[in-house]
């Protein structure tokens, strides 16, 4: 149900995306001097968030040497804020019950298409596999809008999920943090979600352009409200919420316009919220899925080069925030865009409805959303990323230790949440390859985790006795530790 009053609150007379400011600003800062691209650059190393004629003349960029520095930049403000850890996660597709008819998506209420929603006892075999066989920590929980899948729903999945504890080789496995995609919910619904441990409350406005907006989603449907989609991260932080999630369906109008959009939504929420603005943005490219027709027909297809630009461009923008890029994408296409912006990535991704427990194998092509690029195993693209310099890190310490919201900001901004995040970065990736990597994985594995051993006793000589305490406390089977 959509309250009038809970998006009219946080409005003046206009919602925030301020199409004309846009315009002008991507018109006016046309052709950019090197000098001001390097100054902005400056900027954005600084861990401030950039304005919008700032990010309008990145987006201009033309040269193909400037387009090199800033992809360098946006490669040293990741590393400056999140360092070389990279965190995975899976997404788990609890109900494909949609009332909504979006133009681009496989659950539209106009496919004819089987649809289901798990059990309670069924998401817990979900759990038991992704956590017990394939080693997940993190989960996304994915849902369609339909009074099946409620918010006593929602929440009572999170609160299976977290009650799984599963046997492994070493210790024992366990889903540490849910984070959810769903439907823009009400403040009071918000904050049943913020009882069950909500991790990250994810909801992406899917273009910024009102009026691509209204043609996509029909007027008829819930989904047919922009505001009520756009304020519902407003809500998320009124309801206590404070790790909120943006995003855009990129293909679906001009990606300049819609980096604008982001940035603008980030603005809005740092305005409003004392700072805080959004912990992840995600940048889900579309993808061909049934009878979406405005998947081929689009005239805003993002070629692989502009979305390696918009990724760079939203990482100087917004540079405290997380990024995630998805399966959705083909692994070359990972390869190429994770060094540069993105912190978070899933693997083992299955996203059919009750498929990583097998039961609904058959009838998976049926239930799909849209189509995968990359169905790799979490072992396989740990090894990878390995072998690319990174630690995956399992680490869900910091919303349960109260460092989301303001508090995370602050570290994100000054540097130092990766002190601490480096260190549960080594201890998770301990637990995860002793409990399942293979023989190959582990070989990789383990030159990154000496490294890292060396150098946090070079760089935080204080917290290292500590580390090594924890280290060896895992290494005997104990979980869960952390800083
Ligand atoms: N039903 C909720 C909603 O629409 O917000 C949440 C679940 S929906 C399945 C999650 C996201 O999938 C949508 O926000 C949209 O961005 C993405 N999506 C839908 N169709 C897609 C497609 N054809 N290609 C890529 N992503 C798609
Ligand atoms: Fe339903 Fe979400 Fe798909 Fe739209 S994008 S049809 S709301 S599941």
């Amino acid at each position: 149900m959509i309250k009038t009053e809970e998006i009219t609150r946080y409005m003046a007379t206009e919602d925030f995306i301020d199409e004309s400011a846009i315009e002008e600003a991507l018109a006016g800062n046309k052709n950019p001097e090197p000098r001001r691209i390097k100054n902005i650059l400056q900027k954005s190393l600084a861990i401030e968030t950039l304005n919008l004629d700032e990010t309008a003349a990145l987006l201009n960029v033309q040269k193909e040497d400037l387009w090199d520095e800033i992809f360098l930049t946006a490669a040293l403000v990741k590393k400056k804020v999140y360092d070389n850890r990279i965190v995975t996660f899976a997404p788990l597709y609890c109900s494909n019950y949609c009332v909504n008819n979006c133009a681009y998506c496989g659950f539209k209420s106009d496919n004819s298409i089987e649809r289901k929603k798990l059990s309670f006892d069924e998401i817990r075999e979900e759990a038991k596999v992704l956590a017990g066989e394939i080693g997940h920590k993190r989960l996304v929980t994915v849902y369609g809008e339909h009074p099946y899948s409620d918010v006593n729903y929602i929440a009572g999945t999170l609160e299976t999920i977290y009650s799984v504890k599963v046997k492994t080789k070493n210790g024992f496995g366990q889903i540490r943090r849910v984070n959810v995609n769903c439907a823009p919910l009400s403040i009071t619904d918000l904050k049943i979600l913020k009882q069950s441990g909500i991790g990250t409350y994810q909801v992406f406005q899917e273009t910024y352009h009102h009026q691509t907006y209204q043609k996509l989603h029909p007027a008829s449907t819930i989904k047919g409200n922009y505001r009520w989609r756009l304020y519902c991260m407003h809500r998320a932080l009124d309801a206590g919420i404070d790790d909120v999630g943006i995003g855009v369906l990129f293909g679906l109008y001009d990606w300049r316009f819609e980096v604008m959009g982001l940035v603008s939504h980030a603005h809005d929420l740092e305005k409003c919220y004392n700072g805080i603005g959004p912990h992840t943005v995600s940048i889900p490219r579309l993808e061909p899925a049934m009878n979406a027709s405005c998947v081929s027909e689009t005239n805003y297809k993002v070629t692989d080069e502009d979305f390696k630009r918009l990724a760079a461009v939203l990482r100087l923008s917004i540079p405290y925030a997380g990024m995630i890029i998805t399966a959705r994408e083909s692994p070359e296409v990972r390869r190429e865009i994770i060094p540069i912006g993105c912190t978070q990535t899933d693997a083992s991704t299955r996203i059919g409805i009750g498929v990583y427990s097998k039961k609904y194998l058959n009838q998976e092509e049926n239930r799909q959303q849209f189509l995968l690029g990359d169905t790799r195993s979490l072992d396989e693209v740990i090894a990878e990323l390995a072998r690319m310099g990174y630690i995956t890190s399992f680490c869900t310490a910091g919303y349960r230790c109260g460092r989301t919201g303001d508090r995370i900001m602050e570290l994100l901004r000054s540097g130092k949440e990766g002190e601490f995040c480096k260190l549960n970065a080594i201890l998770t990736f301990r637990e995860w390859l002793d409990d399942f990597a293979s023989l190959q994985t582990k070989i990789v594995g383990e030159e990154i985790i000496a490294k890292e051993i060396k150098e946090a006793e070079r760089r935080l000589p204080l917290l290292y006795p500590k580390l090594i305490e924890y280290y060896k406390k895992i290494e005997s089977g104990q979980r869960d530790i952390y800083f």
